[in-house]
Order: C-alpha cells, then structure tokens, then sequence
C-alpha cells in the first residue's frame, strides 16, 4: 500500500533562514535622476552602491535611443529561438562587433550570463571529462560545471599549484578550466598568466567570464586579457555578459570558429531558448560603441574607486586587495553584514549585505561597488559614515 506523501510546508524552512539572519529580501527601486545613482528604495531616498553599471550606460542617451529605434524597427519580442527564425539582423551586427571588441574569431550571443556559462560548461565537455573550477566562482560557473554531467573539482581560490596538481593527476578525458576573471563578490583578479601557462602545459582548456572585467579593466577596456596581455590563444574561450559595464541585458562567448560552432550545435540553453530582443542587442551595440568612443567613463569610475581606498584607509577601514570597482568591507557574521546595510540606509547609502551561499560562512560582507554615474560627493558622503556603522557594538 502507498504510504501518503508528508504534507508539503515551507515554513520551518523559511523559519530557520530568520534566525539565521539569512533570508533574502526583495526592494522596490524607483529611479530618480536617470544618469545618477540616486534611487528610491521602498520610499526612501538613497545612493546606490550596489549596481553593475560601472560605466553609467544603463540609462546613456544613445543606449536609451538605439534600444527605441530598434523596438519600433523590429518590434519588442524576437518571436523564436537563434537556430529558427529568433536570430535577427541586431544579432548578427552585435556579433560581428563583439568578435572585433575582444580580437577573435567569432562571438555568439545568450539571452544570459548564466546560461552563457551552462551552456559553455556542458557543449565543451563529456561525460568522461572533469571540470575544474576556482573556490569562489561565480554560481553560473558552479552550475555549469555541475550541470555539465562531467566531474567537478574545485581548487583554492586563486591556487594555481593546487590546480596543477588535480590536473596532474587526472588519467582521461577532457580537463576544462573555469575562472571567474574579476571576482564578482571580491573584487579581485584570476591569477590568470599562470592558470593560462599551467593549462597549456596539461592540455587543459581554459575559459574566463570575464563579467565584472570587459569595459572597466585593461588599457582599452578590454578586460582582463589585456590586462595581463594574454592572447586568444592562451585563454581560448571569453565569456562577458551586457548586464554589467555594458547597461543592457544578455552575454556573449567568444572564441575560434570551432568553439562557436560547437555553442550553436550543443550548447542547450542556447538552442531551447527565444533569442534576446533584438532591441537590447542594438542597445548592447551602442553601449559597446560608447564605451570606447567615452573612455573617461573607464577613467571616471577607476578614479573614484581609488579614491575611496585612499580615504577609507585614511579611515582605518579595512579594505581587501582589490582594485576593481567592487570594493568588499568583510564583517563575518550575516547579522553584523546586515547591520551594517541596515544602518547605512539609514544615512542615505544603500550597500547590500552579501551572506552565505553567496559567499561562504563567516565571509558575510558589504559589497561596495563604483559607477562613473557616481559624484565625488556621493563617494566621501559614503566614506564619512562608514566609520560609525563598523563600530561593534
Ligand atoms: C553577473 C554574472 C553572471 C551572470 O550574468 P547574467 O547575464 O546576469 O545572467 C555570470 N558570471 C559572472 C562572473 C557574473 O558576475
């Protein structure tokens, strides 16, 4: 006889995250002045220090005009999927643009940065391969090599030694190599000359998502490869997504015409999936063309990220190696992150707490990040109140 199914409730569940200080919540955004970081949070008004918009893009007249252009050109939604009649002449353009940005073969758009990397993790490999990922990847990264259905192992954040020996020691099969570029919640770079010499030396295939990088870090803006001025080669597959410098909505990988054509034969969350409307991808071109035609905006937000260090270590508050615009402050515990938050909305700053799973236990944090949309005045109003919330209590 069927014994019958436990009744289903979520609130003991839900209970449990309340007394861990771990229950996530949702704020109502209305913006104010479009190109400022001034926003209303459930009424009240604030500075932003959480967006990705880095370079100030998401409301850039130009992005704002080619994304209404191409709406009443094409229309709003792209009717169907890439591999049927859902690729337009908006992606194809953004392509070609992408390919050219990053110096590669070919570029393919995804409707998202995570499917990018679902995609990516499982068109690459089989079921005897293993994926290798960085400690602190990003959880697109994480899934992907999960969902991969190959063996996942994780090295060291940041641990090239840790690294080579795991691949050392793998006997068959493919060996895929997964690394955040910049990372998203700490700010700092994959030590990516040695990851990029130590998979060459294994066979390894190396991909970067390069998110938090492309449009804010190299001599141009183009990330992380330019920083460390590695080639296609050596890093052979790029992944970067709009929804960060860029100000739109989507992402890209780019690689050799191989890597490309196997995304579009395999890569099922590029296959079953309605193409992105063809209005962000032309709102992604002009924000791509922006960025490079208005390189102060790279300049502008770099500027005030090393500002901030400087007066917030003038301030004894103490600050993590990065030096990207996402500036982490690590408290530990998830209360004393949202403390913190909470008592700098108060004073008109709103920056989110990062807790667990985000970020693993007892690295609860304020994640700080920079815009070029952000004033210098709305960057030491930040540092002057930050000493009374880190007081303990
Ligand atoms: C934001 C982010 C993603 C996800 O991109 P979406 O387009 O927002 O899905 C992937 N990887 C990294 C490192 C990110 O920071």
């Amino acid at each position: 006889m069927a014994v019958p199914a436990a009744p289903v409730s979520f609130a003991p569940a839900l209970a449990e995250l309340d007394a861990h200080n771990l229950r996530r919540q949702r704020r109502t955004v209305r913006r104010g002045k479009l190109e400022s970081a001034e926003i209303e949070l459930d009424g009240r008004r604030c500075v932003d220090f959480c967006s990705n918009d880095y370079l100030g893009l998401a409301a850039h007249p130009q992005v704002v005009e080619a994304f209404i252009d191409a709406a009443r050109i094409h229309g709003v939604g792209a009717r169907a999927s890439h591999l049927v009649t859902g690729h337009q002449t908006e992606h194809e353009a953004l392509e070609k643009e992408l390919a050219a940005f990053t110096g590669r073969e070919r570029a393919i758009v995804f409707s998202t940065g995570y499917m990018a990397n679902l995609g990516l993790a499982r068109a690459v490999t089989g079921r005897d391969a293993t994926v290798y990922g960085d400690q602190l990847n990003h959880a697109s990264l994480i899934d992907g090599g999960r969902l991969s259905g190959a063996k996942l192992q994780r090295f060291p954040h940041g641990d090239v030694a840790a690294l080579e020996q795991q691949l050392a020691a793998q006997d068959s099969g493919t060996a895929l190599v997964l690394t955040d570029g910049v990372f998203s919640m700490d700010g700092d770079l994959a030590p990516l000359p040695a990851l990029a010499a130590t998979c060459s030396k294994y066979g390894a295939y190396l991909a970067v998502d390069d998110a938090h990088g492309l449009g804010v870090i190299g001599e141009t803006g183009r990330g992380i490869l330019e920083h460390f001025g590695l080639s296609p080669t050596q890093v052979p597959a790029l992944v970067g997504t709009f929804g960060k410098a860029f100000g739109t909505f989507g992402a890209f990988v780019a690689g050799s015409e191989d890597l490309t054509q196997t995304l579009i034969q395999r890569a099922r969350t590029y296959i079953y999936t309605t193409a992105l409307p063809p209005a962000v991808a032309a709102a992604t071109c002009a924000a791509l063309s922006v960025s490079i035609a208005e390189p102060w905006r790279r300049e502008r937000v770099l500027a005030l990220t090393r500002r901030f260090r400087e007066l917030a270590t003038a301030a004894g508050i103490p600050l993590g190696p990065s030096e990207t615009p996402i500036q982490p402050i690590l408290l530990g515990s998830a209360e004393s992150a949202m403390r913190a938050s909470n008592a700098l909305l108060e004073r008109g700053f709103f920056v989110a707490a990062i807790r667990p799973p985000t970020v693993p236990a007892d690295t609860s944090r304020l994640r700080i990040t920079f815009s070029a949309a952000h004033s210098d005045d709305n960057v030491e109003g930040l540092v002057a109140a930050l000493p009374e919330i880190l007081q303990p209590e």
